[in-house]
Formats: C-alpha cells, sequence, structure tokens
C-alpha cells in the first residue's frame, strides 16, 4: 500500500488582505494599487527620522467588518507593536504590526468542498502595514525598490490549522474573497498582491490527534500554486517521516518554475523579530457604539444568501453558488425575485407557487446574462434590459405563451438589442408566442397524424407511450408554438 495514503495534512493559513482604503495605514499617501514608482510615498512612509504615524480610522472599521462578519470578538483594547527586521524594501527598519492585542479574537468561516461542509476556525485578524516592493528581475544589475506599497494597510487573518487539502485551502481562500468583496473592505485580487497567504503545512497518521511539526511555506499568490506547493511539501514530509527523519520548523519558498519548496535564506528566516509596544502610537480604543454601528450596517453575507437561494427559493447548490460569487449578482437576483412576485399573478404569500418562477429566474441569470456579460465583458451594472422586463420574460415562459426553448433561442437576443420593449411585444411581432389556438393547433396535429399512419395504428392498439412522440412531432411542426397543454388534449382526442 502507498504509504502517502496512512497520512493527512494539516494546514493553517496566514491570509494577508490588502484594505481598500484611499490611504495608507498611518500617512495620508495614496494607497492605490499601481502608480509611477515612488510616486505615492511621503517623509513617513519613507521612514525618515522625527516623522509620527497616524492611525487610519478606516483601517479598524474595515477591521472591525470583517470581525463581525466572521462572529470574531471585537478587543475594544487593541495595540500596536514593532516587528523589527531589516530589509531594503523596509525604511524604517520594523513593521508596524499587533503582536499582543489584536483587534479581533476568534470566528469562523463555513466552506463547502463536494457535498462536505465544514467551519474552519479563525484564531485572530490584526492590523498591519506592508512593505514596499523589490524588483530583482527588471534590470541586470540592480534590483529595484518600489516605496509605493509600503505602509498600505493590511489585515492578517490567522486560521487554526483546520485545513486538510489543497482543495479546502482553495475554497477557505475563495469564500474571504468573497467576503472581503461583499463587504467592501478588500477587493482580494490574488494577481495584483491583494490577498496572499502564508501555508503552514505539518502531516501525521491519520488517526493520530498531536499535530506534527510543520513548515511554512511564504507568500502564496495564486490558488494553482497553494495546491501544488502543498502536495510537494506533504509528499516530502512523509517521505522524511518514512525514512525515519524528523521534520525541521522552517520557513519556505515555492517555485512555480520548479514545484519545488526550498528553505528561504534572508529576512523571514531569522525568527527573532524583538517586538515590542510601538511608543508612537496609542493603544486603539473602541467605543461599543462604534462596533454597534458597524454591524448594524453589514450587508446580507454571502452564506446567508446562499441558505436563502436553497432554502426559499429551492434553488440548486450550483445556481446559488454562481448566484452568490459576487455581491452584485446575488441582490441583482433577488431584485429580480422581487418582480416576479410583483408581476405574479399569485398571491405573494404563495412561495411553494412561486418557485417554479425563481427556478427560471436563476436560468436566466446563469445561463443568458451572465454569459452575455462575459462575452460582451461587460459588468451587471451595464446590463441593458431593466429588471421588470426580465421579469416579464420569465412570466411568459413559466404561462407558457413562450416556449423555454424558444424563449432563450430567440426572444433573448432580441430583447438585449431592444431592451425597452416589454417581451410579450416583441415575441408577438416575432412570432414566437405558442398557440392554444384549436384552428392553428388542429391543422398541425392532423398533419402529424396523417404522416404517420402505422403509428396511431399501434398507438391504438394500446402502445400508449407514442403520446409523446406525437406532441414532439406537433411541437417541431409548429417551431415551438403549440402550447403544450392544449396540444395534448388535442391529440388525445384525435386519437382516442
Ligand atoms: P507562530 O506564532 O509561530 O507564527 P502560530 O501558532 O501563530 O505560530 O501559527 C501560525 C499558523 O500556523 C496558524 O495558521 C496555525 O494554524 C498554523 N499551524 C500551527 N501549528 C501547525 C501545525 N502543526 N501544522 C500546520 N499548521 C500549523
Ligand atoms: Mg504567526
Amino acid at each position: 500500500m502507498n504509504s502517502e495514503n496512512l497520512y493527512e495534512s494539516i494546514i493553517g493559513l496566514e491570509i494577508h488582505l490588502q484594505l481598500a482604503t484611499a490611504s495608507k495605514a498611518f500617512a495620508a499617501d495614496d494607497a492605490s494599487f499601481g502608480g509611477e514608482p515612488n510616486s505615492h510615498v511621503s517623509a513617513i512612509s519613507l521612514g525618515h527620522p522625527g516623522t509620527l504615524p497616524r492611525l487610519n480610522k478606516k483601517q479598524v472599521e474595515f477591521a472591525v467588518r470583517l470581525g463581525l462578519a466572521l462572529g470574531s470578538k471585537i478587543n475594544l483594547t487593541n495595540t500596536f507593536d514593532r516587528k523589527n527586521y531589516f530589509y531594503t524594501d523596509l525604511p524604517k527598519g520594523y513593521q508596524i504590526t499587533q503582536d499582543r492585542l489584536p483587534v479581533c479574537t476568534g470566528g469562523s468561516l463555513e466552506i463547502r468542498v463536494g457535498d462536505e461542509r465544514r467551519r474552519v476556525r479563525i484564531h485572530h485578524i490584526h492590523m498591519e502595514e506592508d512593505a514596499g516592493k523589490s524588483i530583482h528581475d527588471l534590470d541586470p544589475h540592480f534590483s529595484l525598490i518600489d516605496l509605493n506599497r509600503a505602509g498600505v494597510p493590511l489585515l492578517e487573518i490567522v486560521t487554526e490549522p483546520d485545513l486538510r487539502s489543497g482543495e479546502e485551502v482553495d475554497a477557505l481562500m475563495t469564500a474571504m474573497r468573497q467576503l472581503a468583496r461583499y463587504l467592501g473592505i478588500s477587493d482580494g485580487n490574488m494577481q495584483e498582491g491583494s490577498m496572499r497567504c502564508d501555508v503552514n503545512v505539518s502531516v501525521r497518521k491519520k488517526g493520530e490527534t498531536a499535530l506534527g511539526e510543520r513548515c511554512e511555506i511564504k507568500n502564496v499568490n495564486s490558488m494553482r500554486f497553494a495546491r501544488q506547493a502543498i502536495a510537494y511539501e506533504t509528499r516530502r514530509q512523509i517521505e522524511l517521516l518514512e525514512k525515519g527523519e524528523k521534520i525541521v520548523r522552517e520557513t519556505l519558498n515555492f517555485n512555480p518554475a520548479t514545484g519545488v519548496t526550498s528553505p528561504m535564506r534572508d529576512k523571514e528566516s531569522a525568527h527573532d523579530y524583538r517586538y515590542f509596544p510601538d511608543p508612537d502610537l496609542p493603544p486603539v480604543v473602541l467605543t461599543q457604539a462604534f462596533v454597534d454601528e458597524i454591524q448594524a450596517s453589514l450587508p446580507a453575507l454571502p452564506d446567508a444568501l446562499f441558505e436563502k437561494f436553497t432554502g426559499e427559493f429551492q434553488l440548486s447548490e450550483y445556481d446559488a453558488e454562481l448566484l452568490t460569487a459576487e455581491k452584485s449578482t446575488a441582490l441583482f437576483f433577488m431584485d429580480l425575485a422581487q418582480n416576479l412576485s410583483a408581476v405574479s399573478t399569485l398571491s405573494a404569500d404563495r412561495t411553494d407557487a412561486q418557485q417554479p418562477l425563481f427556478k427560471a429566474a436563476a436560468n436566466l441569470v446563469v445561463n443568458k446574462i451572465l454569459p452575455f456579460l462575459q462575452e460582451e465583458n461587460q459588468a451587471l451594472e451595464q446590463f441593458p434590459v431593466p429588471i421588470v422586463r426580465l421579469a416579464e420574460f420569465v412570466q411568459l415562459i413559466e404561462s407558457e405563451k413562450v416556449s423555454a426553448s424558444i424563449a432563450n433561442q430567440r426572444l433573448f437576443p432580441e430583447m438585449v438589442k431592444q431592451p425597452h420593449l416589454p417581451p410579450l411585444e416583441l415575441a408577438q411581432s416575432l412570432g414566437l408566442l405558442q398557440s392554444a389556438d384549436v384552428d392553428f393547433l388542429e391543422k398541425i396535429v392532423d398533419e402529424a397524424l396523417a404522416k404517420f399512419p402505422e403509428k396511431v395504428a399501434e398507438y391504438r392498439k394500446g402502445k400508449k407511450g407514442l403520446l409523446g412522440f406525437f406532441v414532439g412531432e406537433v411541437m417541431r411542426a409548429s417551431k415551438g408554438k403549440a402550447e403544450p397543454k392544449a396540444t395534448n388534449e388535442l391529440i388525445l382526442r384525435k386519437l382516442g
């Protein structure tokens, strides 16, 4: 038996989230991404002697927002410390962070992997500032430094070692990014480095309860690399243990080009940061009223919307996941659902009877609108058709005035071109309405039956399953315009 199967990976993350504040954590400099190198700087972010940091209130507010959304305890008094190390992209020679008393403690976030749901516990969240960027691959002789990022506010979210695979890590990072975007505190963009993580990995034999010694893979900035790094590191550690060797606690780099982790040599390996309280920054003291105000302003969160969509609306988990991936999509769907209740002839409290409508609305968004936007490279806000018209479109399908396939294939593209016309009018002018008109139907039904006399005979001898065949024929001949119920009845009458 393969020895790898006897082990499990144990993983804990330290997630760095860059906050979408206008200015930096302790200075008024522009905190936005990019810009001409070294243009978003000032005497403070350059670490000139005699300058003093001043805390950005927005950073605290964002930290509390995230903490509340994760169910963390908000520490009304929290403090800043200095983490000292020497590196060229750290002009002050220390990073301001929270070591002893972070802003939030505890909390959890649910992840879904396949059919399984799991809560990943959060150890704590602390505020800190980012370092600048060293660029080693632009000049053949020199390393270049860009300090635009120095002092940009970060949250570090430290999880308990609750994750067991690369897939779960991916799910947690995805859920965290989604939450950050719902809360409006960060764009969570991994390509731009707004979200990255240190991945702590250990292994142990399945069934054991004690944790093994771990290694920490620094600064992973893509989910693909995270999975590769975890797979490699897991294998490496198992091999060592199988040879009877010990795991040595190390800080590692992952090289995406080779797929291999290797020990870091520089700043991070010297683990003596000589933390001490930052004498320039007084403790942060929050009032309960400040926290309550933030609590009251929290938007509907992805988990709650997912529950609503799968529960009240009875949508599939697949649809619910796509519809809640971004806040704008979820709000758009909610808006559509509300409008459906409004145009529906059903009374608003008869949700059961509305579930087919919600399902049809989900189909419209997932299968038509989102792909359309992707194709056109547009945001949902730019979608031309007003919500009321979309609600009418769904209604048209549900009332069987237009067949679902005709609506999707022919009516939808027309609506996008003429977004303000009522879909019923459009369907009429394009001749797409289904017909329950007996004269119209009778002619087509008669033709269909005349075309297959042997099948008619078989049906009359008892092969009742042929009904579907005749209905299909009529549908095809009418180009989808035959109204199914009336068609069924008419065929039965003619055959019976
Ligand atoms: P340190 O203070 O040395 O950074 P922490 O206890 O704060 O260590 O843990 C840092 C991260 O490492 C956390 O995300 C935690 O979940 C993870 N971690 C701790 N022990 C282990 C272990 N044995 N295996 C995997 N991850 C671990
Ligand atoms: Mg740590």
